[in-house]
Order: structure tokens, then C-alpha cells, then sequence
């Protein structure tokens, strides 16, 4: 037998009500801060990706996905991540040159080549938002408070904001020289990887995994003490929109992003209890990004946040996935003209827009009756002969056991009463 990928997932209807649910509250609340649903290709031109994400980080070096395209001409890749893709589309479509901000939503899959374990797979959805021609921090406010709303009306309350400024061009080298500075001193106990990054890019040291790289990490400078008087203002308002919009957050220097075009805000959104992947969603900041990859000088900032990481913080705070839909009516029928009589009705009320089901496999009556329950079929309704023949039968309440007669030809049910999942509002 054949064997799904390493690192991939079938998403099967017991789980997909859980991710239909999260991707409706993500684009009901993407759509109240006024962010549009972009969709762009699956697949791009792997420079976009090197370019975009950039060649020292792991995703470009190792993660991806990438290919000949079929006549051999030009390297294809999966996408990584949704933001270079964005980026790309915004200046393609010439929104560089429409009214600022732009505001764009995705709800996408993503794929890297990473060890499998638990909140990391090959495979993975993300919900993404971005934002270009605003550079104020409201705009950075906004950006934080959108993915805020999303993790709040899910329920999730273990969940922390942890935020850092990482500067801009004016303050980087002084930080960068301070950072080559202290790990060059400690360099013997750096891992291999990290001792190639001090040359290329010492900002990847700070989140290195490998635990002597995180303690020299956290014994390390720290980006807000070098901000430039500009940035630090703009760090001081950011912290000041968040406290005017009741979300709290805690500034953790040792938050960065090894990019160059990363510029001022980022922050994280951490869940407890789900283990060592526990960002749950990422995000910053990139000003120099739409230039470098050949729009004019626009600023940006964005977000990816992991579904799959969200439906383990869901599990770990003990919130209940939405119940798979239940049929209004299950009809059970005695023989076989009192089937056909069954099709008929059940697919007049699925045609006004009602879930109803009927016997398929040939389950005698008392069979079809252990099956409705098991559905949780709201109403039931017996059909026989005798019914069929006068167009009466009874309908059943399963939940408080009342009977009531219809009449076949034209019945309908009761509205369903407000029975509410987990999310509310
Ligand atoms: P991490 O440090 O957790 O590997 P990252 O910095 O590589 O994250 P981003 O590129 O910022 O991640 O992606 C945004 C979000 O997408 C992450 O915060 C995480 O929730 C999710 N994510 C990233 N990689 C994976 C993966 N391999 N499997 C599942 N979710 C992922
Ligand atoms: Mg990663």
C-alpha cells in the first residue's frame, strides 16, 4: 500500500469542521480590519523565494521544495511561506501605485523540508495577513491586533504576546558589530552553522535552537538598547497603541528576524503547553522588502500564523472542536416501496436547504433507528406502508420524545433552536 509523505496530513471530516471553523473566524476577522482574501500560486520561481526570504535563511538553504521546470529552463519551488508571493502579486498587479495601505489576507499551504515532529510538518496551513504603504505605528498596532482578535475569539487564553524592535538600517551596524562582537568572543562554543551565520548574519545567532548557541543568545546585547532616537519612538508609540487597545504583550529582546529588509516591530504569539513549536504565529515588519524585490520603496508589515500549532493550543486548553453536522430528519423506512417514498421526501427537504438522511445500505428498522442516533438526527419519522398509503406519519423529537403527525406531502421542520459551539460572537 501506498503511503502518504512524510511529514504530511490527511485532514479527515472530524477534523476539517475544526479547520473550517478556524478559517471562518480568520477571514470574518480579517475582514472587519479590512484586509481583502489574496490568493497567488501554489508554486513560483524560486528566486522569488531567494530573494524574498533570502539566501542565508534555513528556509531558502535547506526547506524548500524546488525543481526544473519541465522543459529544464528555470527552477521552480513550493512556496515556503506566503509573503514574497504577496509581495510579488502587490507589484505585478500594480497595487504599488493604488491607494495606500494595501491590506491583504491568505489562508494558504506551505511546504519545508523540516524533521516532522509535533507543530512542525512538511506540509503545513497558515494564515497570513499583510500590509504595505503604512509605516506608523498604528499600522503595526492593527497588524498585531488582527491576529490578537483571531486567537482571543477562538477562546485560547494561554496565549502571549512577546514583542521587540530590531531597529533599522541606521541602528543595525552598531548592533551587529556589538553581537559579532559577543559571540566571536565565545565562537568555540558556537554550533557549526552558527559559526558560518557570525560572518553572514549574526542576527540568526539569537534564535538558534542549539542549547549553548541560546545561552550565549541570552547573555547577548540587546537590539532595543541600540535603537536609533527615530526608532525608538516608534517602539514607544507601538507599546502605547497596545496599551490603548487592551492587548497585553512584553517586550522579549531576544525575538528577532536574520533578514535585512526586517526592519523595527516583531513579535510572536506564544502558546503554552503545546511543547518546543510553540510560536504560534510570527510576524514583523519589512520595510526594505517591495524594493528588493523590484517595487519602489513602499513599507511593510505581516504575519503567518500556523493552523495547525492553534488546533494544538485549542486541544491543550481543553477547547472542544464543533461537532460534525447532524441531520434535522433521518427517515426510516419498512420496505422497499416506504424507501423510495424516504429518497423522495429526504430530497425534497435537502432541495429547501435541510440536512436530512435515509436508510442507503438495507438496515432493517430497528438497524436504521440505532443509526439515527448515532448521526444525532434532531427529528425522526417512520415510514411503513400504512403511512405511506394515507401520506401521514409521525414525527419524532428525539430529544425530548414528543410525537407529532405531518402530513408527507408538504411537512416541515421546527428552526433549529440557538444551540451554540464553542466560539461565540
Ligand atoms: P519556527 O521558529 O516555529 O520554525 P518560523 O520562524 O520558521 O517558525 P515563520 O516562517 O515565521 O516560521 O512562519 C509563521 C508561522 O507558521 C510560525 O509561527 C508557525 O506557527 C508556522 N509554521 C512555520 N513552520 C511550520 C511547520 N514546518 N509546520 C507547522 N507550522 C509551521
Ligand atoms: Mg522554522
Amino acid at each position: 500500500m501506498i503511503q502518504k509523505i512524510k511529514g504530511t496530513m490527511d485532514i479527515l471530516p472530524e477534523e476539517t469542521v475544526l479547520f473550517r471553523q478556524l478559517e471562518r473566524v480568520m477571514r470574518e476577522e480579517a475582514e472587519r480590519y479590512g484586509f481583502g482574501e489574496i490568493r497567488t500560486p501554489t508554486i513560483e520561481w524560486t528566486d522569488l523565494f531567494v530573494r524574498g526570504v533570502g539566501d542565508t535563511t534555513d528556509v531558502v538553504q535547506k526547506e524548500m521544495y524546488s525543481f526544473p521546470d519541465r522543459d529544464e529552463s528555470r527552477s521552480i519551488s513550493l512556496r515556503p511561506e506566503g509573503t514574497a508571493s504577496v509581495v510579488r502579486a502587490l507589484i505585478e498587479n500594480g497595487k504599488c501605485n493604488d491607494t495606500m495601505p494595501q491590506k491583504y489576507y491568505y489562508l494558504i499551504n506551505c511546504f519545508r523540508h523540516e524533521k516532522p515532529q509535533a507543530g512542525r510538518s512538511r506540509e503545513f496551513f497558515q494564515f497570513g495577513a499583510e500590509m504595505f504603504g503604512a509605516a506608523t505605528p498604528v499600522a503595526d498596532g492593527t497588524v498585531i491586533a488582527l491576529a490578537a482578535a483571531v486567537l482571543r475569539r477562538l477562546g485560547l487564553r494561554q496565549v502571549s504576546l512577546h514583542i521587540n524592535s530590531i531597529g533599522c538600517r541606521h541602528c543595525r551596524p552598531a548592533y551587529r558589530a556589538a553581537l559579532v562582537e559577543h559571540f566571536s568572543r565565545h565562537a568555540d562554543q558556537l554550533c557549526d552553522t552558527c559559526r558560518t551565520r557570525l560572518e553572514r548574519n549574526p542576527l540568526r545567532l539569537l534564535d538558534c535552537k542549539n542549547p549553548s548557541c541560546a545561552a550565549l543568545a541570552a547573555t547577548a546585547p540587546r537590539t532595543v538598547d541600540f535603537l536609533c532616537p527615530d526608532c525608538a519612538a516608534h517602539f514607544g508609540s507601538l507599546r502605547s497603541v497596545l496599551d490603548r487597545m487592551e492587548i497585553p504583550h512584553t517586550v522579549d529582546p531576544g525575538i528577532v528576524r536574520g533578514l535585512d529588509y526586517y526592519t523595527r516591530t516583531v513579535f510572536e504569539f506564544v502558546a503554552e503547553g503545546i511543547g518546543a513549536q510553540s510560536t504560534v504565529c510570527g510576524g514583523g515588519r519589512y520595510d526594505g522588502l517591495v524594493g528588493s524585490l523590484g517595487g519602489p520603496d513602499l513599507p511593510g508589515i505581516g504575519f503567518g500564523m500556523g493552523i495547525t500549532r492553534v488546533i494544538l493550543a485549542l486541544r491543550a486548553e481543553g477547547i472542544l472542536p464543533p461537532p460534525q453536522p447532524a441531520p434535522r430528519l433521518y427517515i426510516a423506512a419498512l420496505g422497499a416501496s416506504a424507501a423510495e417514498g424516504a429518497a423522495g421526501i429526504v430530497e425534497r427537504l435537502r432541495r429547501v436547504g435541510v440536512y436530512a438522511e435515509c436508510d442507503l445500505v438495507g438496515r432493517s428498522l430497528k438497524a436504521q433507528m440505532k443509526y439515527a442516533d448515532k448521526l444525532g438526527a434532531a427529528y425522526t419519522l417512520i415510514l411503513g406502508d400504512a403511512e405511506l398509503s394515507c401520506g401521514r406519519a409521525q414525527l419524532r423529537n428525539m430529544k425530548t420524545g414528543a410525537q407529532s403527525e405531518v402530513t408527507l406531502a408538504d411537512f416541515t421542520l421546527p428552526e433549529e433552536s440557538g444551540d451554540s459551539s464553542g466560539e461565540t460572537a
